[in-house]
């Protein structure tokens, strides 16, 4: 048995562990980092980073496949998959690497195994025990399923999805979220027939209504298959395949199921509800400063409610440490969080959609402006579709902004600074948009709105 002692313990290295003990490190603390399988998590190993690879060797394809649209001569001859995933897993080692040089460098002690919260002051690993004068729970999420739906066989999750050596020919899809049509986007380029199924009334359900109206038409015409408002019900699967029966009786047959309906907390048998912490739902419940009921432990990441991203991961290992530090760092509320799903087209959003904003204003309070990117000339020239969507408080500072079409995601970076500094359109008008940009999609809007529009009536 060793005892060692540390100004704060840290159960996890996801995206919310590591980015506490990197800027606990910067602030002079010393900190253990406890991590059971890979400096990164989530994100770096079986999330954001390969399925973006993913989607660029998708988007690759296709524009392959368009080139003559363009004047240039190729041809898209299939999809070699053992090269995309030496792709793939290049850029998640190389990003791994990195990630261990500077983990080592700060001087962070990394226990690997599996931890414990012993007490509300230390994790235990193995016969190792790590007291800490604070104590972050950065324990992650996992792929969640529904009740009676086993995974197994033909039946996956997103990490098996990733380690397929194959394209299916034909596969179903649980869920039309951002992880489901991710991966309905990336097999649909690479020749897959897809069928997503989803039980609430859109795809991208969390987005604006407006463009998940406009993703369903752009997913159509891609010949990506839905079916909406209507819920799974049964799947059987044998040596060829599966068969998805939904609740009005629809069936499916598919090579594959992909549940995609979100993830769970995982804090299961960690000790937590013993050391007396809060919960709801294996969820762990902390106040606006992520602090859980039990003095000098926190919780960051995606066992805290709200968005499970990993940008909020980042946000939230940095301001529990600054928090522990008295430095008193602002609250960024999760609607304020961009938000961007990964596919063709993309979503990109942050802030309040019209129906919240007016639903917390009244409509009278409210003006919203769809730019069609129809008019951008970059948007033209790269082929993409889609609109730029700013919702004001009527004299007052942008709410939110909704985005869709080719690259949108890149956008984000302006529209998240313009919500988060309460900008008016008035305000950022006069500010100049490179030509020709996608961006300048954005000018415009915020032109129109300040009441003098340029290039639209
Ligand atoms: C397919 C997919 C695509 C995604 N794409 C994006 C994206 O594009 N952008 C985005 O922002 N987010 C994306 N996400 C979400 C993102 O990955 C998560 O929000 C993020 O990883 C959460 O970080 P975290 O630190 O809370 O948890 P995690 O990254 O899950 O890390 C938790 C860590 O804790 C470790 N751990 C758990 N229990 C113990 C224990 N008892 N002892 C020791 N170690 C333990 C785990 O091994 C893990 O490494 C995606 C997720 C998936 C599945």
């Amino acid at each position: 048995m060793s005892e060692q002692n540390f100004d704060i313990v840290i159960l996890g290295a996801g995206s919310g562990g590591y980015a506490a003990a990197l800027r606990a490190s910067e602030l002079g603390f010393s900190v253990a980092l406890v991590e059971k399988n890979k400096l990164g998590g989530t994100c770096l190993h079986v999330g954001c980073i390969p399925t973006k690879a993913l989607l660029h060797a998708a988007e690759v394809a296709d524009v392959a496949r368009e080139s003559a649209k363009y004047g240039v001569n190729a041809t898209f001859e299939g999809i070699d998959i053992a090269a995309v995933t030496a792709y793939r897993e290049g850029i998640v080692s190389s990003k791994y690497k990195g990630l261990q040089g500077l983990i080592k460098a700060r001087g962070i002690t990394v226990v690997e195994g599996e931890g414990r919260l012993a007490s509300p002051n230390s994790v235990q690993v193995g016969d190792q025990t790590l007291i800490g004068k604070n104590v972050i729970l950065a324990s992650g999420s996992y792929s969640r399923s529904l009740p009676g739906l086993e995974i197994g066989g033909r039946v996956i999750t997103s990490e098996e999805a990733l380690q397929l050596d194959f394209v299916p020919k034909k596969v179903a899809i649980l869920g039309g979220g951002v992880i489901g049509v991710e991966f309905s986007s990336v097999w649909k380029s690479w020749g897959a027939e897809v069928q997503i199924i989803e039980a609430l009334p859109h795809l991208v359900p969390n987005e604006d209504e407006s463009i998940s109206k406009q993703f369903e038409r752009a997913f159509r015409k891609r010949g990506i298959n839905f079916s909406l408002g209507v819920r799974f019900q049964s799947v059987t699967q044998n040596d060829e395949g599966v068969v998805v029966t939904l609740e009005d009786g629809q069936t499916f047959e598919a090579e594959l199921l992909l549940v995609a309906v979100g993830r769970g907390p995982a804090t299961a048998n960690l000790g937590y509800e013993e050391a007396g912490i809060a919960m709801d739902r294996g969820f762990v419940l902390t106040n606006e400063r992520l602090a859980t009921n039990v003095p000098n432990v926190y919780a960051v990441g995606d066992i805290v409610p709200g968005l499970q991203l990993a940008h909020r991961g980042f946000q939230q290992g940095i301001f529990v440490v600054e928090e522990i530090a008295g430095l008193n760092p602002i609250v960024v509320p999760d609607s304020h969080i961009p938000k961007v799903t990964y596919s063709d087209p993309e979503v990109a959003s942050v802030g309040l959609s019209e129906a919240k904003a007016v639903e917390q204003y009244g409509a009278d309070k409210i003006t919203s402006y769809d730019y069609n990117l129809a008019g951008n000339g970059k948007s033209h020239i790269i082929g993409t579709s889609g609109s730029v969507k700013v919702v004001r408080l009527n004299d007052g500072p942008v709410l939110g902004m909704h985005m869709i079409g080719a690259r949108v995601g890149e956008l984000i970076g302006e529209a998240q600074l313009v919500v988060n500094w309460e900008a008016y359109p008035e305000d950022i008008a006069p500010f100049i948009h490179a030509h020709p940009t996608q961006d300048e999609a954005l000018g415009e809007a915020f032109l129109y709105l300040a009441g003098k529009p340029l290039h639209v009536m």
